[in-house]
């Protein structure tokens, strides 16, 4: 609270009143352009990272940045967010984003002892199937390859929610998987074509040709 309570002053006294424009416009509503699906790390910090502004990303986080396969939670929060994005706000692109040093994924590999930690280790079984892929891929659990891994695995679990795929095929949603590295500030983006993780300044040169590739 002694880091919070300040913040809070000094939100309402010296930062809303030099964007009192954008905050009073986002008073009359919301069209957010992304949803972005990531880890709760309190590492990731969306606006900063993406250079955005508030309304501009739907934001869905958890351990893991995990998407349940449609039916798999029974109806959880991530279910209805992601259906309130596509339905209620029509967010025209969809990013997972992973990040290294993803604790989550940690586990996932068995690197930490989730006894006593009983509601980790159950969510973490919506990410079976990316242990599975790291099994017959690689030899080896090193764990950037299996957050890379992980996003990929989240991105076809999304497409198993009606809302997804039936705004996938209209063509008025697209998903892209990143990969959000702290120690060089660089988010890494998946190529379907070269099936690889391309870094950013790659990812820039060729998206000023053609977005659409990234789209997986
Ligand atoms: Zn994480």
């Amino acid at each position: 609270m002694n880091n919070l309570l300040p913040g809070l002053r000094k939100f309402s006294e010296h930062v809303f009143p030099q964007q009192q424009k954008l905050f009073e416009s986002l008073s009359q509503g919301q069209k957010p352009h992304t949803l972005l699906i990531t880890c709760s790390d309190s590492r990731i910090d969306p606006n900063l990272v993406t250079q955005t502004n508030p309304g501009e990303l739907f934001v869905v986080r958890n351990a893991g940045n995990i998407v349940p396969p449609f039916g798999a939670s029974r109806g959880g929060g991530e279910e209805a967010a992601i259906e309130f994005a596509i339905e209620g706000l029509g967010v025209s692109n969809i990013v997972i984003c992973g990040h290294s040093h993803c604790g989550a994924m940690a586990a996932l590999t068995g690197k930490a002892n989730l006894d006593a930690l009983p509601s980790v280790k159950k969510w973490l079984g919506h990410a079976q199937s990316t242990k599975k892929r790291m099994e017959t891929k690689y030899n080896d659990f090193e764990l950037h390859h299996v957050v890379e891994e992980n996003v990929l695995v989240q991105a076809e679990n999304l497409k198993t929610h009606p809302s997804v795929s039936a705004s996938l095929s209209l063509g008025r949603t697209r998903i892209f998987a990143w990969v959000y590295s702290f120690e060089t500030g660089s988010i890494a983006v998946y190529d379907p074509k070269l099936q690889r993780y391309l870094p950013s300044i790659e990812v820039r040169e060729e998206s000023e040709k053609d977005v659409s590739r990234f789209a997986i």
